[in-house]
């Protein structure tokens, strides 16, 4: 593996007007940080006044799970897919079954977009699932590493909470095959209270 060690920018963010703090606007948070300040997810950084993508590149897992495990029932059967996922989230769920990597900090291993498609062809996957946590958070990294896989024939999958503003997610659909949208509850209380949404 290739260690990434560069700070890598963040896509989506402005200055605040008339303050020295900038806003992440990925995902409906939109979090507004001081210099130093890391948002909700533990994904972004505000350093020197620009932001960040602390996550770029770092996975906490890398394997090669069936599919239907995704849970995807209809898109490929039977395949198995390359699966990574970041550190972090921007959810607090109480009952998150990877609390250990969504809400803690866990080691990673850093890949670089080439090593996951480079694992996925060796591995004979049918392409990469971004899941365990929350992929979305991983941004740039997804969408490098999708634009990569599909210009090689690979699928991308996302298993997500669905929670990104609209323009990322614009850049990002075009080069996404298959999603599994995690809906946690259809009661707007439950996600103030229990997972601490919007
Ligand atoms: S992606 Fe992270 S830093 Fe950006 S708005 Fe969402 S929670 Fe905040």
């Amino acid at each position: 593996m290739i260690a990434t060690k560069k700070l890598h920018d963040a896509l989506y963010w402005k200055k605040v007007t008339g303050t020295e703090k900038i806003q992440c606007v990925l995902c409906p948070f939109n979090c507004i940080l001081v210099e130093g300040k890391v948002g909700i997810c533990h994904g972004k950084q505000n350093t020197g006044g620009k932001l960040y993508a602390t996550n770029y590149g770092k996975t906490t897992a890398l394997a090669c799970d069936p599919i239907e495990k995704k849970p995807l029932y209809n898109f490929y059967p039977g395949t198995r897919i390359l699966s990574a996922g970041p550190n972090g989230c921007n959810l607090r769920c109480h009952f998150c079954q990877n609390w250990q990597i969504s809400q803690e900090t866990a080691r990673t291993i850093n890949v670089t977009p080439d090593d996951m498609v480079s694992s996925a062809l060796r591995e004979g996957a049918v392409g990469i699932a971004y899941t365990y946590t929350e992929p979305l958070i991983w941004f740039e990294f997804v969408l490098d590493t999708a634009k990569a896989a599909k210009a090689v024939g690979l699928k991308n999958v996302l298993v997500t909470n669905g929670l990104i503003n609209e323009e990322p997610l614009k850049e990002l659909l075009p080069f996404i095959d298959a999603m599994n949208i995690d809906i946690k509850s259809m009661d707007d209380g439950f996600y103030k209270k229990s997972v601490r949404g919007l």
